[in-house]
């Protein structure tokens, strides 16, 4: 890389290819007043504050240092009275504007800090006329008379999250910052991801959190802690600050996943954690609180049907029940499900307490409802269930498909890179029955007839063979199944998959070459490729188009299933699943159960034990009669509701470990009272591969105790020699038995923070992009499966004519447990809501805001129906988490016959329109 010599304030120094003057001096120690200029996170320079001014020998007007970069030979002064007097006088106009620092809303702002460093905190010039605030969004007030127009949160908007709602409006003196046409941010189409926030550095745009009522900034933090969000798979890192021992603002750190940025739910969701309902001490269930599976948790007094225990008598009570079903029916008579919110180690102990306290492998976990088809087939097919690339890299790719997906929602902060990708010049291919927010930076949008997805990537399939676009040399060295797979295709060419999956045959092609021919072509999917009958062969499509066209292993290129929880990803690895042990070991392999059963003293069960919704069955059968569920809700997650309600309230014992009286743990016998994210520290895993270390931040309230702690005492009851001193000692354990971890410890954790899988030396990074030089299945090569056309499980008929569809909102995470409770995301979206394209609704003669009554064959619910052009015609489309109108009672158990994952995607439905009276009702 060629360097640069040029002389700064008398010295001679050295810039890298692309530095600015500012840059440099930085790293020579020398502070050059900034305002529009963010180097961390490191924003486009801009130049228009004109508080970086240096002087450069020979030029008439002085340089802005943020933007300029140095040529060989230049004398740069940064220190010279000319250059000093311009940042003064700069720091004097725009002091001059804005509200005395003693009554301004953030004294303690990045503007006051440079103010006071220069020496300039008043002016002597007038104040210009100034803008009115706006506090119309709950989680961010808008105050321009402090606004300087340095245009960080405009770029933050537009350049870095990529959601376009701040701009500058006006001219002259009027010119200001505006939100869409000049609409109260609350009103606008902001989505809350805090970015302007965290950019703007004087307090024009803060946390309202803050603020008191005149808009002062009164709080400030006593301590910050590292951390990790404790939603999605993205994993972003973050910083809460904490007061008073509560956590009071979460700012994005630069972590490789999210490099500063966060979402709504990332930056404002954390106070579900000190919510009043707060679970704080166990709860046993009263002898007269008879279980029905119709009866409700009653959200304004949760705690009916239970009374308050000791840790010792909970815990006994708990173990205890679950060793009489074990002792008196058999250790099939119980299973556990963990959770994909905790930690790895919390997943491993899980899943080691099921497999050697209860005895058999009845564990499973939320990995069942999202992706098990995903990682079937990937299995299959690449004896890997992991991404073979990051979501960053996108940023290296030419075209990238997202299918079965809506990133904006469901992993906000991966989309921005997609949307920065599509900007800076990637062909965004989005492939969806809805449309979506990532639709509008798409080259193409393809939305498909719900179901048809094999019938629409066969039909790419097909022309890639067809037309000669394979990779024959790929397929050859690194591949096998290509010959029948040329074969079968030829019963699906685009002009007759059309009519199936609703996309014009020339579309298919065109977007089949596009994806073939491109240097870099990478695939993201999510749940709309996997929660169907045909989900494991919808993936093994997408697995086909990677593998026949070599578009993996490569910088671009790739197979990435967005994980869906913060670490379902790391629950999986560590074994929460009934068919493998950790690291996807099946349990059937004697030779690979063997270590397991050195390292536990103990022989396990050879036999695969039952999935999520089998358990459901099993119970109904009388053949399991007790669970420990810790930290999941089937009582709002499974499939056809009803029926998983009536499951629950069946057994025996039930021993349910979470955060609140969740609908779940309404009908347990023992609630044990669990830390929550920010109160816990301990490994997760994203959905790059990366694990990454989270710290405890505060500790639990009241007599809530660690999930390990509590994991590990009901093991110590059932019989078991533990005596794990915390988490870093479980990891230990983990390391010694999953290879995938290899050259990770937890002392590398805590020095770095997160470290990709695999490994291959301590003291390299890990490999971020995987399968370079062929696949880890015995032959060393991936197979390629053909997927035939199978229709969804219930076609809508006269009866039930619309098809139901179902998934999330960008505010509610999963089954609302955890995002209903945090107060800025429920006042954003505080009631349930189903949507529907207009036309649809003109049919219906519903009006937004009006209740419907959406029936399938398995419930009913009314609920508001809100319009939706991005939803197609004869779709509804409902999110699953609000308790009130529980989308999965409506939703079809029918499982995918490979990942046994149920098809919630889609479903027979009809709607109408309720009568007032009903819905006051
Ligand atoms: Fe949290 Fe996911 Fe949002 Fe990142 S994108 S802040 S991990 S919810």
């Amino acid at each position: 890389m060629t360097k640069i010599q040029f002389e700064l304030d008398g010295q001679q120094v050295e810039a890298n290819a692309g530095e600015t003057i500012w840059q440099v001096a930085k790293r020579h120690q020398k502070e050059i007043p900034h305002l529009c200029y963010s180097p961390e996170p490191d924003y486009r320079p801009d130049g228009n504050c004109r508080a970086c001014m240096v002087e450069i020998e020979g030029e008439r007007v002085l340089a802005a240092s943020c933007k300029r970069t140095p040529s060989v030979g230049m004398k740069v002064k940064t220190e010279s009275a000319r250059a000093v007097a311009a940042q003064k006088m700069v720091m004097e106009l725009l002091v001059a504007d804005q509200p005395a620092r003693e009554t301004s809303h953030d004294p303690d702002s990045k503007f006051w800090h440079w103010a006071e460093k220069v020496e300039v905190t008043e002016s002597r010039f007038p104040a210009a006329e100034r803008w009115a605030g706006d506090t119309s969004h709950p989680a961010m007030s808008v105050n321009l008379d402090a606004c300087i127009q340095c245009g960080l949160c405009v770029r933050a908007c537009r350049e870095v999250q990529v959601n376009d709602v701040i701009g500058m409006a006006y001219r002259n003196a009027g010119a200001k910052i505006v939100f869409d046409f000049d609409d109260p941010m609350g009103e606008s189409t902001c989505v809350a991801c805090g970015e302007c926030v965290q950019a703007c550095p004087t307090g024009a745009l803060m946390p309202s959190v803050m603020l008191d009522e005149k808009q002062t900034r009164v709080t400030y933090a006593d301590r910050q802690v590292d951390s990790l969000c404790p939603f999605c798979g993205v994993g972003c890192q973050v910083t809460y600050q904490v007061k008073d021992e509560k956590v009071i603002y979460a700012e994005g750190r630069d972590g490789p996943a999210n490099h500063n940025r966060l979402c709504v739910k990332g930056r404002f969701g954390f106070d579900y954690i000190h919510h009043p309902h707060r679970l704080t001490k166990p709860l046993v269930r009263l002898p007269n609180a008879k279980k029905d599976a119709n009866d409700q948790v009653d959200p304004a007094n949760p705690f009916t049907h239970f009374r308050e225990a000791s840790w010792e008598e909970a815990l006994d009570i708990a173990a205890k029940g679950l060793v009489k079903i074990r002792d008196e029916k058999g250790v099939k008579a119980l299973a556990g499900f963990g959770s994909a919110k905790g930690s790895n180690e919390e997943a491993y102990l899980f899943q080691k307490l099921v497999r050697t306290g209860f005895g058999s492998n009845n564990v499973d976990h939320c990995t069942r409802l999202c992706h098990a088809s995903s990682v079937a087939a990937l299995m299959e097919g690449l004896n890997s269930g992991a991404v073979s690339a990051p979501f960053a890299a996108a940023m290296d790719a030419e075209v990238i498909i997202v299918i079965g997906a809506n990133p904006t929602v469901n992993h906000p902060v991966a989309a921005t890179y997609l949307k920065n990708a599509a900007k800076r010049g990637a062909k965004l291919i989005v492939m969806d029955p809805r449309k979506q927010a990532l639709s509008r930076h798409a080259w193409k949008h393809l939305a498909f007839k719900p179901g048809s997805d094999v019938a629409m990537l066969n039909a790419m399939l097909h022309t890639i063979i067809t037309e000669g676009l394979t990779d024959q040399q790929y397929i050859a060295g690194y591949t096998e199944g290509f010959d029948e797979l040329a074969e079968r295709i030829k019963e699906f060419p685009p002009e007759k998959m059309e009519a199936i999956c609703g996309i014009p045959a020339e579309t298919l092609k065109e977007v089949a070459r596009v994806y073939a021919r491109s240097r870099a072509s990478i695939i993201f999917w999510g749940m709309g490729i996997s929660q169907h009958i045909h989900g494991t062969d919808n993936a093994r499509c997408l697995i086909a188009l990677a593998l026949t066209t070599g578009q993996v292993g490569r910088p671009g290129t790739g197979l990435h299933p967005l994980r869906g929880q913060n670490n379902v990803q790391g629950a999986s690895d560590a074994g929460l699943i009934p068919m493998f042990l950790p690291d996807y070991q099946p349990v059937g392999r004697t030779d690979l159960r063997e270590p397991f059963e050195k390292l536990w003293h103990q022989d396990l069960d050879p036999v695969r034990g039952l999935t999520v919704v089998e358990i459901m069955n099993a119970i109904h059968a009388g053949e399991i009669t007790g669970m420990y569920i810790e930290g999941e809700n089937p009582a709002m997650s499974d499939p056809d509701l009803q029926h998983a309600r009536e499951a629950l309230a069946m057994l025996d014992h039930l021993v349910v470990q979470d955060l609140f009286v969740t609908e779940t743990a309404f009908h347990a016998d023992v609630i044990l009272p669990a830390s929550a994210f920010a109160e816990k520290s301990g490994t997760f895993t994203n959905t790059d591969r990366r694990v990454q270390l989270a710290r405890e931040v505060i500790r639990p309230p009241g007599d809530a105790r660690q999930d390990l702690w509590i994991i590990q005492e009901i093991g110590k009851r059932m019989g078991l020699p533990w005596n794990y001193n915390g988490p870093a000692d479980v990891f230990t354990e983990m390391t010694q038995v999953m290879p995938s971890l290899n050259n990770i410890t937890w002392e590398r954790l805590v020095r770095e923070g997160a470290v990709t899988y695999p490994v291959d030396d301590p003291n390299k990074p890990g490999n971020e992009i995987i399968f370079t030089t062929g696949f880890p299945t015995e032959s060393g090569r991936g197979k390629i499966v053909p997927a035939k056309v199978v229709p969804p499980d219930e076609i809508p008929d006269a009866e039930y004519p619309m098809v139901l569809s179902t998934g999330r909102v960008l505010e509610h995470w999963h089954t609302g447990s955890m995002t209903r409770r945090a107060s800025v995301l429920d006042q954003i979206e505080p009631e349930a809501v189903a949507f529907m394209s207009p036309k649809d609704m003109r049919r219906l003669s519903v009006w937004p805001g009006d209740f419907i009554k959406l029936e399938t064959r398995r419930g009913a619910v009314e609920v508001k129906v809100r319009s939706d052009r991005d939803v197609p015609e004869n779709m509804v489309f409902m999110p699953f988490c609000y308790a009130e109108a529980a989308a999965n009672l409506l939703t079809n158990p029918a499982l995918d016959p490979f990942g046994k994952i149920p098809e919630f995607k889609f479903c027979a439905v009809r709607a109408e329109k309720v009568a007032l009276q009903s819905a006051a009702e």
